[in-house]
């Protein structure tokens, strides 16, 4: 059954009528934090909003939004006007000063339009997200638990459709000289095994980080961390394998294995990337502050 969308306006009420249509699938939001400045580092923006009044003028040049144009509201984050510390606001697409600032040719992820965005806009105090300066703490705390399960989770999805489509093509191919199937040469089924045991690795790891996250415990952000970077990898290399063990017949587009291929490598660039979420996580077990030097940054990582 779909859902109607509604054009989210700048009448409803934060916290109200934007989460509960968001919820129920009625209005569509969008993360708006990469910036060209400090690139994959979201939690560093570099704009700055300025005070004007009872509202809050906005000046951003964001790098990668998805949905952008599509959305109907854009969790902005942007340095607070008068402090060295993060704040986010939620910004209605309709608000004049929002507009969408390049076209979308990424070598994957092709159904979805992830384009820069400049926000030139003035929006009400009110629809600033948390306290102020709170930023960090929701991006963190908020943010990151739901971005990183489900990230992960696309990630798990492509593995085990290309595990699918590779068993499927080597079973039924046929080298008829030799009256079997590709799936009968040694290298072709132990790299199949290779792949299905990490494709049931990492999805048992991430059935147990969603389970931390519905009942939290010490580890919880441990798992946050880590489930985005390890999902993130073995779609690389599960995808990588597909390719392989299919052959030419992966390299055309005809099993959608190049697609999942081509998929796979957005999840590990996207911020916080497999790369970073590893410094952190070796960070966390060393007991080792997050941010080496960000004036809003929590010493330690969050429970
Ligand atoms: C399809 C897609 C959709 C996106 N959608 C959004 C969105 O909706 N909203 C949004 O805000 N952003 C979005 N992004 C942007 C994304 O989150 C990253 O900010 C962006 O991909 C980073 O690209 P970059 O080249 O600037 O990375 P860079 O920061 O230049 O990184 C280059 C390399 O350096 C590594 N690196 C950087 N810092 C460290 C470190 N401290 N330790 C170890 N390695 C490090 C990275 O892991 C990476 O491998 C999207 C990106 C993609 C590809």
């Amino acid at each position: 059954m779909s859902v109607p969308r509604c054009r989210w306006r700048p009448h409803h009420r934060l916290g109200c009528d934007l989460v509960a249509d968001l919820a129920g699938g009625r209005a569509l939001g969008s993360l708006a934090f990469s910036e060209a400045g400090s690139r994959s580092h979201f939690w560093a923006p570099v704009s700055r909003a300025r005070l004007n009044g009872a509202g809050v003028r906005l000046n951003a040049a964001k790098s990668w939004v998805t949905s952008a144009g599509h959305a109907d509201v854009y969790i902005v984050s942007t340095l607070t006007a008068d402090a060295d510390t993060v704040d986010l606001f939620a910004v209605p697409a309709v608000t004049p000063g929002v507009e969408v600032a390049g076209r979308w040719r990424g070598m994957g992820l092709r159904g979805n339009a992830s384009t820069p965005m400049t926000f030139d806009a003035e929006v009400p105090g009110s629809y600033r997200l948390g306290a102020a300066g709170g930023g960090l703490d929701l991006m963190l705390q908020t943010v990151l638990p739901w971005f990183n399960l489900g990230n992960a989770a696309v990630s798990v999805g492509l593995s085990r459709a290309a595990v699918d489509a590779a068993v499927r093509h080597t079973s039924a191919a046929r080298l008829e000289h030799l009256d079997e199937s590709l799936s009968a040469l040694p290298t072709i089924r132990a790299r199949l095994a290779r792949m299905s045991i990490e494709l049931a690795s990492t999805a048992a790891y991430l059935t147990q980080a969603a389970g931390r996250i519905a009942e939290p415990r010490e580890d919880t952000m441990l798992h946050v961390l880590g489930v985005k970077a390890a999902a993130n990898d073995a779609a690389l290399r599960i995808t990588d394998s597909a390719m392989r063990v299919c052959g030419g017949a992966a390299f055309s587009e005809h099993l959608q294995i190049d697609r999942y291929f081509r998929d796979a490598r957005a999840g590990h660039v996207m911020a916080p990337t497999a790369d970073v979420l590893y410094d952190f996580y070796g960070r966390a077990i060393t007991g080792q502050p997050l941010f080496d030097s960000q004036p809003s940054a929590p010493a330690q990582v969050p429970a």
